[in-house]
């Protein structure tokens, strides 16, 4: 399995190519259409999995559905977040999507899109339609976690007790690599470090 990571110009948020027996994944879709075609190169787009619905995540989204012309996975929240420019950050952008094609997530699933078998936990806090992936050794976060942070928890729909929870979920999870929907991959070993950092902190009484 091969990962690429590809940095939008939105807000720098990452987009991720997964590549395996000739079929490609895509996880958010901030990065231009462009870069991420020759990312998937000869493969087939099987899947594209959104970590939430904020705008840096979901900007060329509807590019890619009529490019790929695949199913797209999303908390069933999401949906709501992606058409509302106050929920999802976009007010200064004109954002197009269609109902068309969504496989909507509401609770922890085992997935299969093609050769992929991966499971999807449902991570709110950030945001509700917070939802993380563990493809083989490989996390998928979002912005839940970070290289060395988490995700803002003072935004329209987040909610700190339930990033608490969701960082708990992270914590008790076995994986190699983390990707982060902004900034630089991270080992498992440093996120035992992170995680318990801003649990403790996110905890404390206010
Ligand atoms: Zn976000």
């Amino acid at each position: 399995m091969k990962i690429q990571q590809i940095v939008s110009d939105i807000l720098e948020s990452n987009t991720f190519v997964i590549i395996d027996k000739g079929k490609a994944l895509i996880v958010d879709a901030g990065a231009p259409l462009d870069d991420v075609v020759k990312a998937v190169g000869e493969n087939k787009v099987v899947g594209i999995l959104l970590t939430h619905g904020h705008f840096d995540h979901t900007y060329h989204l509807l590019e890619y559905k009529e490019k790929f012309k695949c199913p797209v996975v999303i908390h069933k929240h999401g949906i709501k977040t992606m058409k509302s420019p106050r929920l999802n950050y976009g007010e200064a952008f004109s954002i197009k999507t269609n109902d068309e094609d969504y496989v909507y997530l509401k609770q922890d699933s085992n997935i299969k899109i093609g050769p992929f078998v991966f499971q999807a936990f449902m991570t709110p806090g950030h945001s509700p339609c917070g939802v993380s992936y563990l493809i083989e050794d490989d996390f998928f976060a979002g912005d839940t976690v970070f290289h060395k942070g988490i995700g803002r928890t003072d935004l329209a729909e987040s909610d700190d007790q339930q990033m608490v929870e969701s960082l708990k979920k992270i914590a008790g999870l076995k994986f190699k690599t983390l990707h982060s929907g902004h900034s630089v991959d991270s080992t498992y070993e440093e996120q035992q470090r992170n995680l318990s950092v801003y649990i403790k902190f996110l905890s404390r009484k206010k």
